[in-house]
């Protein structure tokens, strides 16, 4: 019976078993997915525990991307009518981080909107952490777009914990999502993150007409890097971007794809990102009870979400703690 394979699947994964890609492929089929979300929330329950982490991003350089990404509000070849601003004044950003430090989360995320960061500007940011380490206190990751092994190295040095870098999308549809740079590019900046000792963080966007055979391929692919977190968001169609008139993703598939993340990493912080305010109406409940143990509050690059205040009250409420 199916509902016993699942368990079956969950128990032999918290006995310390890689999930085979066959029995992958078969999670992310099964027409049970009420089972398949229990036994990953059992999973995450008994492999990572019942502490939800909560982080708090930063939209240190906003908009005019030279990049192409269609999902993206921030690439400046789409007319999207944001705000756009420069690499922000240091003091603003420390503020946020210690205001993400009050709000309750654990970590704080400095994300610039570039293809790389140019050299001054990766100068400014690497002081900005520092001030961060000095006054704040809070956990920093960051998300800079590509970088060198030096820049890397610099990073790791300040004592960043995390380095977030997605593939967005399985690599069969990439093309479609973007033309300005390629999938390895993706992977080699992982790679060299990885090669100086800087923690993984890396993930995607689900909903962007990607087949589910697609989410198994990006879900499979994250998993051979693994990450320490995995970080999926929902798309929002953002108007004026390619993807604006996109169709919503179906709630039961997005805690499948994150069922099937859990069975996959057991270990990985696994966080439901950009979107879920959006796309699932009681904005991360169920996921969080799916596989999911972490969140980001009080907002996303360029779309607004929850509160920290109603977000920790959500993790209470479903007897979870932040
Ligand atoms: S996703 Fe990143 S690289 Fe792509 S356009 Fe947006 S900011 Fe640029």
């Amino acid at each position: 019976m199916e509902s016993a394979r699942i368990q079956e699947l969950a128990g032999s994964v918290i006995g310390g078993r890689q999930v085979a890609d066959s029995d992958a492929a078969w999670l992310m089929d099964v027409d049970d997915v009420g089972e398949l979300a229990r036994q990953a929330h059992r999973i995450t329950r008994m492999v990572v525990g019942g502490q939800v982490d909560v982080e708090e991003l930063g939209n240190i350089k906003k908009n005019a991307c030279s990049e192409d990404c269609t999902f993206c509000a921030q690439s400046a070849l789409y007319n999207t009518q944001i705000d756009t601003y420069k690499l922000a004044p240091n003091h603003t950003i420390v503020e946020q981080a210690a205001k993400a430090k009050m709000d309750g989360a654990s970590s704080y995320c400095l994300v610039a909107a570039w293809r790389e960061p140019p050299p001054a500007e990766f100068e400014r940011v690497c002081n900005i952490i520092s001030e961060i380490n000095e006054t704040v206190g809070i956990d920093v990751d960051c998300s800079l777009g590509f970088l060198t092994r030096e820049q890397a190295q610099r990073l790791k040095d300040l004592c960043v914990l995390k380095y977030n870098h997605n593939l967005e999308t399985a690599r069969s549809k990439f093309a479609e999502i973007c033309t300005t740079h390629t999938y390895d590019d993706r992977i080699n900046t992982l790679k060299i993150v990885k090669s100086v000792g800087l923690g993984v963080c890396t993930g995607g966007i689900i909903g962007m007409g990607e087949t589910r055979a697609q989410r198994l391929e990006l879900a499979t692919e994250i998993a051979a890097i693994d990450p320490q977190e995995v970080t999926m968001n929902i798309l929002t169609p953002m108007p004026g971007t390619p993807l604006e008139l996109q169709a919503e993703i179906a709630e039961s598939e997005i805690v499948r794809m994150f069922a099937v993340l859990r069975f996959l990493m057991p270990r990985a912080t696994v966080r439901l990102s950009g979107g879920r305010e959006h796309a699932l109406k009681d904005a991360g409940e169920s996921v969080l009870q799916s596989g999911a143990n972490a969140i980001i509050t009080e907002g996303y690059l360029t779309t607004s979400g929850q509160s920290s205040t109603q977000d920790m009250a959500m993790i209470r409420r479903i007897g979870l703690e932040a």
